[in-house]
């Protein structure tokens, strides 16, 4: 997968990019990532990249001339999906990320100040996404998080093989409780089934915490998770002890 971010600060993909997980997957060969400096498109002898908006207001937008230049200098290496990181994007989730992750090219904007210019929008991006209901000071951390949110499920990326598909939000429900030794911490033990020895038993306790988790913490989730009969049957089981 190729990955390009354009942005006024890419100092700030350097540390992320650099280490553990990202910077394997760029030396496994299975991450091609690359940060383009949108400053770099300014035309005139003071390397202008905003200007202050129409109609007032305050804030400062991005030129659209400066960005879309620079958005079709990156597009003319290769064809790719172009993503606006914007808080009024639609939110990514992990389906979303599962969907971007089988995408051979992506192309990220990050915005900055009090945002784009529509224009830019209009002409040259593609998508426009959003990592939570909240506003941030420009696009780079929110590119960085859809980064390292897709990259994790290209195969090969992870060592333990299929272990993303077992994180919570990949089949629709949070994941249950981990333990590790030491066996006795602090007078708090460890579920006897973990050490048992009977995978099929540890695969059944796993499933039913991982659906006792969600239904405590985001019963929401359950609507569209797909469920067994025997699930369903557990979550009934659970209702009934809880308003006993
Ligand atoms: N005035 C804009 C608005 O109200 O929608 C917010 C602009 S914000 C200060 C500057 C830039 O940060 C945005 O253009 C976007 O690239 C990025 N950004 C801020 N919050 C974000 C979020 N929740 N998700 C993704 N990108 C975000």
């Amino acid at each position: 997968m190729k990955i390009d971010a354009l942005t006024l600060f890419p100092d700030m993909f350097d540390a992320v990019m650099s280490e553990s997980m990202m910077w394997k997957a760029r030396e496994k060969g299975l991450l091609d990532f690359r940060v383009h400096d949108i400053r770099d498109y300014a035309e005139d002898k003071h390397r202008k990249v905003d200007d202050s908006p129409y109609g007032g207001g305050g804030g400062m937008l991005l030129k659209p001339d400066v960005l879309v230049r620079a958005i079709e200098a990156v597009k003319a290496e290769g064809d790719a999906l172009v993503i606006l990181l914007s808080p009024q994007g639609r939110v990514l989730t992990h389906q979303l990320a599962d969907e971007l992750a089988q995408r051979s090219r992506l192309l990220l904007v990050c915005g900055r100040y009090e945002g784009v210019d529509e224009r830019a929008i209009e002409l040259a991006i593609d998508d426009e996404i959003s990592i939570g209901d909240y506003v941030l000071t420009g696009g780079e951390l929110a590119a960085l998080v859809l980064i390292d949110a897709v990259v994790r499920l290209i195969p090969g990326v992870l060592g333990a093989e299929g272990a993303q598909h077992r994180d919570s939000h990949a089949d629709g429900l949070l994941e249950g409780p981990h333990y590790t030794r030491p066996p006795d911490y602090r007078g708090l033990g460890v579920p006897a089934v973990l050490t048992s020895g009977h995978h099929a038993e540890v695969d059944r306790w796993r499933r039913q915490q991982a659906l006792k988790r969600t239904w405590e913490r985001r019963p929401e989730l359950l609507a569209a998770a797909a469920l067994s009969e025997e699930d369903r049957v557990y979550l009934e089981q659970l209702k009934a002890e809880s308003s006993d």
